[in-house]
């Protein structure tokens, strides 16, 4: 009898430790964890720099107000914006808490420049960006809105789709209200499909002509998950408003919200807080995985297991087209869309001791470490191999 809330379909299994790209099961089996706790545990688990992090910083320091100084946060903030284009950090805990406040960010932008009705977000449909009120009703998915009472106002919704235009009608959908249009680099939970670089660009010169913000959440693509720091660096735009969670906290619950010098002109004192966002505990533990993931060298060595991976996998792709649709995603991010059988699939890569998940259209989503070992990965695709012979 589980005590538990029943809003987890749980499998039964649960772990007594993990060890960079292992966990340890309770019944004394040894998995490799290509989940890592989706997309949050950057540098695998129990990192002895990240052990000894929280460890120093647990002894001085855990959480004081942000009425106060917080020197740790503010060395993350500063490494956060000498890497990127933000000008400003406003730390979170969560991915869903910093989305929703890269939207408020956005339409307090609007009303700081006497444009109050300018509020309107623009999403693109079924795309994901939490689970709070706001977030579920950005994404538009009625899987996640059902039953969750009256609409949140203000999102309006676009289609991206892989044919062109890839997004239909999306002029007419920008309106006089709308201030914002916000995109996951890389749809994560909706399947792995990237933005290609050409739509990004389109979207900010959109953006740029009709003088309304892009808003662009990394929070699983982003943090050098991708191969980038950011995935959408690629495409070389410059986007006013970032939200991160996920792998910044290596598996601590940090989010934030990166924005410009020009955005971030709204945000006055008093206009957003969050009790735990940046406390010293949390920003001990980010400044470390940051000051590992953002190095030129850890980036290269991202790139290359990326490349081995992605080689292998189009490969087995070849070999078993009936089983195996299309490799998606890019860097570290990595979808295996399937013809049929999603769900048995990914159990058999659990029984043959290898950790996935799923993401929409039919995906098993691959999410190694980000210093995942060589030999790891061709554990990993010596047990895809097995199980995609199961499925011819
Ligand atoms: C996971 C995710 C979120 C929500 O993060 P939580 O920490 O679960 O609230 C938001 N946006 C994207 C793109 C995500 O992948």
């Amino acid at each position: 009898m589980s005590y538990l809330a029943k809003n987890y379909n749980r499998k039964k299994i649960s772990f007594k430790y993990g060890k960079g790209s292992y966990l340890y099961s309770t019944d004394n089996k040894k998995y490799l964890d290509f989940v890592q706790g989706i997309a949050v545990n950057s540098l695998g688990h129990a990192n002895p720099k990240l052990v000894k992090a929280i460890k120093n910083q647990s002894k001085k320091l855990w959480h004081v107000s942000n009425a106060f100084q917080i020197p740790e946060g503010e060395k993350l903030a500063k490494k956060l914006c000498q890497k990127t284009f933000a000008d400003f950090v406003m730390f979170q805990n969560s991915g869903a808490e910093a989305t929703e406040a890269a939207i408020k960010v956005a339409r307090r932008y609007f009303y700081s420049i006497g444009k109050p009705n300018k509020n309107r977000i623009l999403c693109i449909k079924n795309s994901f960006h939490g689970r709070t009120l706001a977030a579920i009703f950005a994404s538009g998915s009625k899987k996640m809105t059902e039953g969750f009472g009256p609409k949140v106002p203000g999102f309006d919704h676009i289609e991206f789709k892989n044919s062109k235009p890839r997004f239909p009608n999306i002029k007419r959908k920008i309106k006089k209200n709308t201030a914002a249009i916000m995109v996951e680099t890389i749809l994560g939970e909706g399947g792995i499909k990237t933005i290609p670089n050409k739509c990004l660009k389109y979207l900010r010169k959109i953006c740029n002509k009709k003088e309304i913000l892009l808003i662009v959440d990394e929070v699983q693509s982003g943090i050098s998950r991708s191969g980038d720091f950011f995935a959408f660096e690629q495409s070389k735009i410059k986007p006013d408003i970032v939200p991160i969670a996920k792998g910044i906290g290596g598996g601590f619950p940090i989010g934030a919200v990166l924005m410009t010098k020009k955005v971030a002109a709204g945000m006055i004192p008093g206009t957003h807080g969050s009790t735990f966002g940046g406390n010293p505990l949390a920003m001990s533990v980010g400044n470390t995985v940051m000051d590992i993931v953002s190095s030129k060298k850890f980036l290269n060595n991202v790139k290359k297991s990326s490349r081995y991976f992605f080689l292998k996998l189009n490969n087995l792709k070849r070999k078993y087209p009936n089983v195996i649709k299309e490799i998606r995603g890019r860097g570290l991010l990595i979808g295996i869309q399937l013809h049929k059988g999603q769900v048995q699939f990914i159990k058999r890569l659990m029984d043959n001791k290898l950790l996935t998940i799923r993401a929409s259209e039919n995906v098993v989503r691959i999410l190694p470490p980000l210093n995942v070992k060589r030999k790891e990965i061709n554990v990993a695709l010596k047990i895809i191999n097995k199980v995609c012979l199961e499925f011819i």
